[in-house]
């Protein structure tokens, strides 16, 4: 956005030390991933994720790599995958490697790389890093119980270890079937996360935890931080939800290392969980929750994401409004605030509506014709009379929506046939009674004796008849006309409407209008 009066974006922060985020890499080596659940439409959470995490690959040259996490079955639809491509298509948030673009890592869907995670599996268990487990839920839980009763740690408590062959052959035996459990090692994981600072997590509080299950299914714990290994990445920014599962991701990661498998554990940096009403966690079923309503409302994609960068950063003290652009070339993750943060669908809007204001006309109406289309206010075909109308008509409801959508209330009325054209009941029942149809009717005889049919001329002949020859006051007299020639009370300017309108359509609605029935 070019606003002379924005105070200028602080200087990009590259040039300081940057050894805590990168370490030994170089900037372009930086590569970060967006794995989403494809289980039905994005979140605001998951986009601002993805916001970050592409802010971050974009200002150091680096990589986004989309994952698709698709192994729980029965949660995930094709459609669901579908979606996700739309949603970040929509935003405008690509990426390097994964579905649709391919990449060194392919393939990007979880569920296509099922042999790679039981062969990492069997490795694991083969070096001892992981280890059958053959307690059933019910032994687990009863023992979790007695633990936390007598106020000892209650994880899981390391009972199959160590069993040794003829052990686990006896359980075999009993008909159980084991499953796949992560030996933590007996010392506290320390890191230090790029928003948080230094966190660190006692070896009592992180109990060796499930792999893979009897039936041979990988769990989340195993494929998410097996992929980031594979795939090399370097730095995991993600919700602060998901905090609890770092220390044994890191494990995970360093055991994978001394087998050859990935670099070691990524750098991590948690974002703050988003707040909605009352003191909670914005659900799904908060308003404003799902990306599906912007894309329906006619959000633009710019505005959204720059209100979701505000989710925990900024870009100035004193400055809400920036371009990704600007984003991309300021961010820093250091300067992400570890407080929750707030959602405000009221600033949300706000934000959108200054992204609007901000577009050039022809920009803008490029961007109305889908959505006019989506309404039905314009067909599939856009005729060339019908482009050049809407840019015309354009500049007429630009300060006046907050987002794409609203334009087609505005504007239905210039696009519609004279045959299905119809008043707003409400409106017209207010406002077409008996002094309503008079003024519509002097409006009717004035400008049909208009000579020129432009602006100023309409207005003049207007307020001649109506203002001076009726006396009426102007905030009385121009309802009916409106409500006659927009079908509403609430349309873009008058006059301007009547001129786009054009002469004889004016002029037909305004005849029309003279035998609406009124309030009676
Ligand atoms: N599939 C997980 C989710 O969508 C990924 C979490 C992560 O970023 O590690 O919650
Ligand atoms: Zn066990």
């Amino acid at each position: 956005m070019t606003d002379p009066a924005a105070p200028a974006v602080p200087a990009p922060t590259t040039a300081g030390d940057l050894s805590d985020v990168l370490g030994d890499l170089a900037p372009e080596q930086v590569r970060v991933r967006f794995p989403p659940s494809p289980t039905g439409t994005l979140h605001v959470g998951n986009v601002r994720s993805a916001l970050f995490n592409w802010a971050f690959a974009r200002h150091f040259g680096g990589t986004l790599v989309l994952r698709i996490e698709d192994t729980d079955a029965a949660r995930n639809t094709e459609e669901g995958y579908a979606s996700v491509i739309d949603s970040l298509r929509w935003l405008g948030i690509t990426w390097d490697e994964g579905p649709e673009v391919g990449g060194p890592h392919a393939p990007y869907k979880q569920s296509e790389r099922l042999e790679i995670y039981a062969d990492v599996a069997a490795r694991l268990k083969e070096a001892g890093k992981a280890y059958e487990c053959f307690c059933t839920t019910d032994e687990v839980d009863a023992r979790r119980d007695a633990a936390r009763a007598e106020n000892r740690a209650s994880g899981y408590d390391g009972h199959c270890r160590d069993l040794d062959q003829d052990q686990r052959a006896a359980y075999r035996a009993e008909g159980r079937v084991p499953v796949l459990r992560f030996r933590m090692p007996d010392r506290p994981v320390v890191f230090t996360d790029l928003v948080r600072g230094e966190i660190s997590f006692l070896a009592e509080h992180v109990p060796d935890f499930v792999l893979v299950r009897g039936n041979g299914h990988p769990l989340y714990t195993l494929v998410n931080p097996v992929d980031d290994a594979l795939m090399e990445i370097t730095h995991v920014l993600r919700g602060e939800d998901l905090l609890s599962s770092t220390p044994r991701q890191i494990a995970l990661h360093e055991a994978l290392a001394e087998l050859g498998l990935g670099p070691g554990a990524p750098r991590f940096g948690h974002l703050p969980i988003v707040m909605g009403e009352g003191n909670k966690r914005l659900s799904k079923r908060d308003a404003g929750a799902g990306l599906g309503e912007y894309v329906e409302r006619g959000f633009l994609p710019e505005g959204l994401l720059n209100y979701l960068a505000l989710l925990g950063w900024g870009i100035a003290e004193d400055r809400d409004v920036f371009t990704m652009d600007e984003m991309v070339e300021v961010f820093d993750i250091r300067r992400v605030n570890p407080n929750p943060a707030r959602f405000d669908l009221k600033k949300c809007e706000a934000i959108n509506a200054a992204h609007l204001r901000a577009l050039d006309v022809a920009d803008l109406t490029e961007r109305l014709v889908p959505m006019l289309q989506a309404s039905g206010v314009l067909g599939a075909e856009v005729t060339p009379e019908q482009r050049a109308l809407l840019t015309e008509a354009a500049p007429l409801v630009h300060e006046r929506i907050g987002t794409l959508g609203e334009a087609g209330d505005m504007l239905g009325f210039l696009f519609v046939d004279d045959d299905a054209f119809v008043l707003d009941p409400t409106d017209a029942a207010k406002l077409l009674d008996d002094q309503g149809i008079t003024v519509v009717k002097a409006s009717h005889d004035a400008l049909a004796a208009l000579g020129e049919w432009a602006t100023p001329a309409i207005e003049e002949a207007l307020r001649t008849a109506l203002v001076e020859d009726l006396g009426l006051k102007p905030r009385h007299a121009f309802g009916p006309v409106r409500v006659a020639v927009t079908g509403k009370r609430i349309s873009p300017p008058l006059f301007e409407s009547l001129e786009l309108l054009g002469r004889e359509r004016s002029l037909r609605r305004l005849a029309a209008a003279q035998d609406h029935p009124g309030q009676a």
